[in-house]
């Protein structure tokens, strides 16, 4: 009986060690499985705006070895400098993403905490995308009519709403995007509405992950960093970042920020004198 009994407790033990093993074993190949997903939409992102780049950079090479000294084309020039400029501020961007990614890994996402007025910052954004919302055909409403300041840091906030604008333009369906900033229950809030394709359900709560991009969006292009980003800066502000879509009808991401006021005259602390 004994000695049954102790096949058993053998046979259990080794069952259980078995299961345990097949499932590290299955972790270990999607993390695998996710490395070489990541490296080939990097490599591919990374590479696309190469290739304009490099076509412009011959054509204007070109344009100017034929022209020893006669007149050149310059409104052609500047136009294909302005298409390579692009490419290189694509290229910079995504490159800074990853930088980011890794500074937030190893916990050296440094704030640079100082007073400001989140709703001209929300201005000041809009208009910096002016170009690129015409170009998508798409105009942007900016409600945001009295100051809501906070101790943020100008550099980290302005990337969270340009991350969330340049979203709601991409996904956007050329349809109108709001942007609302206010007050509300001591909590400055920030929304960036879009009439766009939408989240399923489903995919709502995995988009602020890093590298997931929702499955049927694969064809936007994009390294699924920027909303990775935007909630680790917004967490790191003590705030939060949620969304609210419905597939087909758009998407709303609202950001709320506590001002971290100094406590006894609750305005903005004065930066620290020099
Ligand atoms: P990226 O846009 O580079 O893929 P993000 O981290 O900014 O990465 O977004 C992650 C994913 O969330 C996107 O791939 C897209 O599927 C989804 N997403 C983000 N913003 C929107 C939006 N406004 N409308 C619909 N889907 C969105």
């Amino acid at each position: 009986g004994n000695l049954r009994g102790f096949a058993k407790v053998t046979r259990d033990i080794t069952q259980r060690k078995q299961t345990q093993e097949r499932r590290e074993l299955e972790m270990l190949r999607d993390a695998v499985r996710a490395r070489d997903e990541f490296l080939s939409v990097a490599s591919h992102e990374l590479k696309t705006p190469l290739t304009p780049l490099q076509l412009k950079l011959t054509a204007l090479l070109r344009t100017v070895e034929n022209n020893p000294s006669a007149t050149l084309p310059v409104e052609r020039i500047a136009r294909d400098l302005e298409v390579a400029r692009r490419q290189v501020r694509k290229l910079s961007d995504l490159i800074e993403d990853l930088l980011d990614v890794s500074r937030i890994s190893v916990g050296q996402l440094r704030l640079d905490r100082a007073p400001m007025d989140l709703a001209s910052l929300a201005r000041d954004v809009v208009v910096r995308y002016a170009p690129q919302s015409a170009q998508v055909g798409c105009s942007v409403t900016l409600e945001a009519p009295t100051p809501v300041e906070g101790n943020w840091d100008r550099a980290r906030v302005d990337q969270v709403i340009t991350n969330l604008l340049t979203n709601a333009l991409k996904y956007g369906a050329g349809k109108p995007v709001h942007v609302r900033v206010r007050k509300e229950a001591g909590l400055a809030v920030l929304s960036v509405r879009d009439e766009g394709i939408g989240i399923s359900q489903e995919d709502q709560p995995r988009v602020f992950e890093r590298f997931v991009r929702a499955v049927s969006e694969r064809n936007y292009g994009g390294l699924g960093l920027g909303l990775f980003i935007t909630q680790q800066i917004v967490e790191a502000l003590h705030g939060t970042v949620q969304v609210r879509s419905t597939p087909g009808e758009g998407s709303t991401f609202t950001v709320m920020l506590p001002p971290d006021m100094d406590a006894e005259t609750q305005a903005p602390p004065k930066p620290d004198a020099p």
